[in-house]
């Protein structure tokens, strides 16, 4: 059993479930058809500037994985001390496409790369065989502040006032359902 944080709830997810379909971005794009590489760039670089990452710092690797369980849309998971194994990346489940639109989907994307930058931050952006996760980030105002400016971000995008009001909901929900991730 390993411990990963996820958007929507957390989990204990069994060792064998965790095979996986592994894409690159440009072809999760076409794969699943929601992710606009633009916009994956344009809110990396906002977390970039906001967490004081290395400018060159790439987005994180993000897969499409259909062995996810079903109540879990996606999850950011990370090499640990308990589980040293873990990949680095960030898992999309295609079977629950349809529950949200492009604008969620790329909120719920910009929340996981947040957590990856954190996590980073917190390890002095050293690329290390595991990392130390100390902190807590869904009650912390910083990370608060940097999803919900990512809501912002995306109603220019996507000029949608009721998206927006589910982004900051959901990045509320999240403090209130899982304040120790
Ligand atoms: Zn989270």
């Amino acid at each position: 059993m390993r411990f990963q944080r996820c958007l929507l709830q957390c989990v204990m997810v069994m060792a064998s479930m965790l095979g996986s379909i592994t894409v690159s971005l440009a072809q999760t794009v076409t794969h699943i058809g929601m992710l606009e590489p633009d916009t994956v760039s344009r809110m990396w670089s906002f977390i970039k500037d906001k967490t004081q990452a290395p400018a060159d710092l790439p987005v994180p690797p993000i897969v499409v994985d259909e062995s996810l369980p079903k109540n879990v849309r996606l999850m950011f998971e990370f090499p640990s001390q308990l589980s040293p194994e873990t990949e680095m990346r960030i898992r999309l489940n295609p079977r629950n496409l349809m529950a949200w639109n492009n604008g969620m989907w790329h909120w719920a994307v910009g929340h996981e790369m947040t957590h990856y930058a954190f996590l980073l931050r917190e390890n002095g952006w050293q690329e290390k065989t595991w990392y130390d996760n100390q902190l807590k980030h869904h009650c912390d105002y910083e990370f608060m502040t940097i999803t919900q400016k990512l809501a912002e971000l995306l109603w220019e995008i996507y000029e949608s006032s009721e998206d927006r009001l589910h982004m900051y909901i959901e990045a509320n929900k999240s403090c209130r359902h899982q304040p120790n991730q």
